[in-house]
């Protein structure tokens, strides 16, 4: 038997659930369903850093996330601050100097977009420790310690051998789950339903969808449907007839148990900004190469960092590096890097020389990751497309938890036909229709998101 709700949201990761909340809570949308075969915000939602930032390259994305910083603020604020939001921001260090030039030039640009003023230091203001919890007063934009002195001395953990560090000030992270248990129970309060099933697919009429079929239930009919089923959004969105130009990487991500307190509690995101090479002994090299490994044995890319985990009881610290490059259909299990834990802590040893006292004795790990599901621009895809009440919620890459309630106000914008803000067609599927923007976006696929 049928029924017939006003939405239905398929996927109930941070991305579907900050949409169902914004329509069911904000907009009073009257029947809002969302349907997952899984418990919500378990697929990838859970296995983020759970970082945010305003720094980003381009002027809508700099909007869309200072939009979604500035609801994460406003729930935080209404809820008690529940799910640990935090300003510790971002700390991009280096050790090349011509880097650390090109790290200055590109802070002057990205202030330009509206991110926030550029301090030197020295300089004539004095560098502002952030503050270890919560985000009220902290500064905006961002710090550049200028000189390896500098760095240590407001960092004294980094190594000496940094010439310059970049702290990004609107930043740092917090708890996606319990940001998304805590808009759950709101919107459950105001009618959202879950449905516990697998949408297998979308039928349209005249130019418009009706319903979505389940595998195990009757189908639902809806003059809406919104796909944020994340890794899944492809298949999805071919239901519906549309063909996505979307393709997933595979990111891990590692939790030590940080025993000797080697990086802070307080510390912020510390990231290595330069390409480097691990100095395996000889004996390990020849093990390495002899297990296939040499993919470990040469200059491995940027972007080696890490967060402490936990409050100031927990000695867990967070490292992510991805080196291995590997872009695939989306699998699960994971596919298993057994080194990826050594590798990774020896990469953050670049950089926290303090971590080489577990070189001989790897602490305790867990591993686990998903999938950045992204566009080649690295740009989410945020509005109706294909079928009429057909919604994308999709791409959200390396920076879902962060972008999930600036998209999620987007999308429900364009839902209930509330005013736009002037980044919203910036977001639209249909900007591959302009062949300015094509021309654009043509160059290499470029990496390094973290
Ligand atoms: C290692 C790692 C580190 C990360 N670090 C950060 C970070 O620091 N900051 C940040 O902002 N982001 C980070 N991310 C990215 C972030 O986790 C993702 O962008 C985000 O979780 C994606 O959310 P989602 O809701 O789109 O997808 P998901 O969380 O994957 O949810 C999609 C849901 O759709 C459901 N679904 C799929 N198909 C169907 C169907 N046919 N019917 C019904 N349901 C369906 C799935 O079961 C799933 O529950 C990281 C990701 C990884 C892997």
């Amino acid at each position: 038997m049928s029924r017939t709700v006003d939405v239905v949201v398929i996927g109930a990761g941070i991305a579907g659930v900050s949409v169902a909340y914004d329509l069911a809570v904000r907009h009073e949308v009257g029947s809002v369903v969302m349907v997952d075969p899984r418990p919500p915000l378990t697929l990838t939602s859970d296995k983020s850093t759970e970082c945010y930032r305003n720094w980003w390259p381009n002027r809508p994305m700099v909007d869309l996330m200072s939009r979604s910083i500035d609801l994460l603020e406003k729930m935080a604020t209404e809820s008690g601050n529940v799910f640990g939001l935090n300003r510790r921001g971002y700390l991009f260090v280096t050790a090349d100097e011509e880097r650390f030039r090109r790290m200055v030039e590109d802070a002057h640009h990205t202030s330009t977009l509206g991110a926030g003023p550029v301090r030197f230091h020295p300089g004539p203001l004095p560098y502002r420790p952030s503050p270890r919890e919560g985000f009220a007063g902290a500064p905006e934009g961002v710090d550049l310690l200028v000189g390896g002195d500098m760095v240590v001395e407001h960092f004294p953990y980094i190594t000496p051998a940094a010439v310059g560090a970049l702290h990004v000030r609107r930043a740092g992270w917090f708890s996606a789950q319990q940001l998304g248990a805590w808009m759950l129970d709101q919107a459950r309060s105001h009618g959202l339903e879950l449905v516990v099933d697998e949408v297998v697919g979308i039928e349209s009429g005249g130019g418009s969808v009706r319903q979505v079929n389940l595998a195990g239930d009757g189908p639902i009919e809806t003059p809406v449907v919104v796909n944020a089923a994340g890794p899944m959004a492809g298949p999805v969105a071919a239901m519906a007839g549309l063909d996505l130009p979307l393709y997933s990487e595979l990111h891990l991500k590692v939790a030590c148990r940080d025993h000797l307190r080697v990086v802070p509690r307080e510390a912020p995101m510390i990231i290595w900004s330069d390409p480097q090479q691990l100095d395996w002994a000889d004996e390990e090299r020849e093990a390495l190469s002899a297990e296939g490994r040499d993919d470990l044995l040469g200059e491995l890319p940027v972007f080696c960092h890490g967060r402490p985990e936990g409050g100031s009881d927990s000695p867990y610290l967070l490292g992510l590096w991805e080196y291995h490059g590997i872009v695939e259909e989306p699998v699960w299990p994971l596919p298993a890097d057994p080194l990826y834990p050594e590798v990774v802590l020896r990469g953050l040893t670049t950089m926290v020389p303090g971590l080489s006292a577990y070189r001989e004795r790897l602490p305790q790990a867990t591993v686990d990751g998903g999938y950045y599901t992204k566009t080649r621009e690295n740009r989410p895809l945020i509005g109706p497309a294909g079928p009429s009440g057909f919604h994308l919620l999709v791409g959200f890459s390396g920076f879902g938890v962060m972008v999930a309630a600036g998209a999620a106000d987007l999308l429900a914008r364009h839902v209930v036909g509330s005013e736009l803000p002037d980044y919203a067609e910036a977001f639209l599927l249909t900007r591959y229709d302009d062949p300015e923007y094509l021309s654009a976006i043509s160059g290499p696929v470029s990496s390094g998101q973290l």
